[in-house]
């Protein structure tokens, strides 16, 4: 057991956990970063296209306001987000860029020196800044190199798997420091949740192998409900078999998309906006090409169309696109100057979350969370490009000064409970030993390849009742084989048995809050696509999913309304 007592722990070194420290500190707090992963290596730094802010700097984009960025939002999010969550997010978009700016990201630039805007999917002007096609990664070193000039102590390797939660306060987190070998309690008086997307909860993901979920987990077995978890991204643009992706950017930078029969088929979809429609509209065009027989098949007898980028030419493609095009060099041994990239859909983005407020809060007192792990919600339905890297940002930044301003009060008031922690770590450890000794034969590998091929199969672009049950009866069947596990290989240095073991039954239960939710869901709304149901529903649906984890690893729905401010629902059309 630590014995240090922090004001604030921030699990997740990305960019809304370092947004949320820097925050916390900034306004008194003691903050702790843990972290599976150095900070550099989050997921964070695959971002490549940019992040959304209405500057105005772009010629094409001199009326760009707050108020647009918000409504191409809105709409973008089948009208799904909460509006007041949304202004305050492009209300602060640019005092959070020009922050980043000033603490030195090297943005591209315009040739007279401002940050450089394209244009993305689903967006009115050219809004969104970007580094080339390394900006995720430009600002995780911009935000660490604040994090490191202002002391604040960080635990790499540290990989949380439980909330020290008593009544309904969190007093800490435990888990497993690897480097050490050894079961950790860290006690605090406030928490901040920051460990990105569920995104490996399928096969075909664009997504980090860490990307399992397992934070979201953490408050939902702690009382927290999961919001709007069938509201999955799925990007139009994977590169076939390894599934990494090719930004938006490329669609942004007059990247077409082209079928088997040569046409650019965006045109029967999305005549105004073509490709850079929304990037639910443009994967659900492109998978019906595909069922329609206009596409390419693979060896793996996938289909996929053209990403073809050649009119662009090489000094564009080097200049604005360097990464995809080594990407495809790597892994499929093309060049994009010279050939088209072979694309299919790939699950991308987990628009649900751990439900919060704008503040980052959650419903058990001191637990926050923020970035993609939350769901605040500022995407609804459907997510536009750019605008999560802004979400990183922006509620990292109020979750941290939120946890700070919580800890003011409670720290006159009430102090951690004196036996608690060693209750905590007394059950930990025990339970922890029922995993090490059991006598199961199943392996965590195969149950979560079943898991993957589940989700992949029958929780995709599109959806439909049969395959939701078959998909939820295959979830339970998980459950109960869980119970059934053979023990991980021993020791607790660097084990990823061990922690692939542990992260499992998070997997399984954040897919069922997927499947539950796509379930009842019973319309279509932005990336949550029912064949059964193919219209939008708002007389019933209008409204956010929030399950919850309940005794015996029961699940119990319920709905609420969405914050509507001044945008009345209305047919999206491109
Ligand atoms: C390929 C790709 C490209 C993208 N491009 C863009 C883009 O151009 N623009 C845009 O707006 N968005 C983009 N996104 C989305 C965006 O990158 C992510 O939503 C965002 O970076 C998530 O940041 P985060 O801080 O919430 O989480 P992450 O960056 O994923 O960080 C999570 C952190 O939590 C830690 N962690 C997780 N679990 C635990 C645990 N149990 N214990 C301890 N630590 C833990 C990890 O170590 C990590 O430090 C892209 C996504 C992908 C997949």
């Amino acid at each position: 057991m630590l014995a240090n007592k922090y004001d604030v722990i921030v699990i997740g070194g990305g960019l809304a956990g370092l947004r949320a420290a820097i925050e916390a500190q900034a306004k008194g707090a003691s903050v702790l970063i843990v972290s599976k992963l150095h900070p550099l290596r989050s997921h964070s730094g695959a971002a490549q296209g940019g992040v959304n802010a209405p500057l105005a700097n772009n010629p094409e984009a001199k009326d760009d306001t707050p108020e647009k960025h918000a409504y191409d939002t809105v709409k973008g999010s089948d009208f799904l987000a909460d509006q007041d969550a949304v202004q305050l997010m492009t209300a602060t978009a640019p005092e959070i860029i020009y922050e980043l700016e000033h603490w030195g990201c090297p943005f591209s630039r315009t040739d007279d020196g401002r940050i450089a805007q394209r244009p993305f999917g689903g967006a009115g002007y050219p809004r969104t800044c970007y580094g080339a096609d390394k900006t995720g990664l430009y600002m995780l070193h911009t935000l660490y190199e604040q994090v490191i000039k202002r002391n604040i102590t960080i635990i790499s390797d540290f990989f949380v798997t439980a909330l020290i939660v008593e009544g309904d306060t969190c007093y800490g987190v435990a888990g497993i420091d690897m480097v050490k070998g050894r079961i950790e309690t860290i006690v605090g008086h406030s928490v901040i949740v920051a460990t990105g997307g569920a995104g490996r909860v399928y096969g075909k993901s664009s997504n980090a192998l860490t990307s399992t979920g397992l934070g979201m987990a953490l408050a939902y077995w702690v009382g927290a409900p999961l919001k709007d978890m069938e509201f999955i991204q799925f990007h139009p643009t994977g590169i076939i078999y390894k599934h990494i992706l090719m930004t938006e950017g490329c669609r942004g930078e007059g990247g077409y998309l082209v079928n088997s029969k040569n046409e650019r088929f965006m045109q029967k979809y999305a005549p105004s906006k073509m490709e850079l429609a929304q990037r639910d509209i443009v994967s659900r065009s492109i998978a019906t090409e595909i069922e329609q027989g206009r596409g390419f098949t693979a060896r793996d007898g996938s289909g996929y169309v053209h990403l073809d980028m050649r009119h662009l030419g090489a000094e564009k493609i080097m200049e604005r696109l360097p990464g995809v095009r080594d990407i495809c060099l790597e892994f499929l041994g093309l060049d994009i100057v010279k050939e088209p990239a072979p694309i299919q859909p790939v699950q991308h983005y987990t628009m649900g979350g751990i439900d919060t407020d704008v503040n980052g809060a959650t419903s058990v007192r001191g637990l926050y969370a923020a970035g993609e792990c939350a769901c605040v919600s500022v995407h609804g339905a459907n997510r536009l490009g750019g605008n999560s890297l802004l979400e990183t940002l922006v509620f990292g930044k109020l979750s941290g000064l939120a946890a700070a301003r919580y800890i003011a009060d409670v720290k006159q008031k009430s102090y951690i409970p004196q036996n608690l922690i060693a209750n905590i770590s007394r059950f930990y450890e025990s339970n922890f030993k029922r995993i090490t000794n059991s006598k199961g034969e199943e392996k965590h590998r195969v149950l979560k390849n079943e898991l993957n091929e589940t989700m992949d199969k029958l929780v995709g672009i599109f959806r439909t009742a049969q395959d939701l049950q078959a998909a939820l009866a295959k979830v339970k069947t998980l459950k109960e084989r869980f119970n059934h596990l053979g023990p991980p290989q021993d020791g607790l240095k660097f084990n990823y048995d061990i922690l692939t073991h542990l992260e499992l039954e998070a997997n399984i239960d954040v897919a069922e809050a997927v499947i539950v939710g796509a379930l009842k869901r019973e319309e279509s709304r932005g990336s949550h696509s029912r064949k059964d149901f193919p219209a939008r529903n708002d007389k019933d649906f209008l409204k956010h999913t929030l399950v919850y984890y309940r005794a015996k690893g029961e699940v119990d729905v319920q709905y609420r309304p969405v914050a509507m401010t001044k945008y009345q629902p209305e047919e999206r059309k491109y």
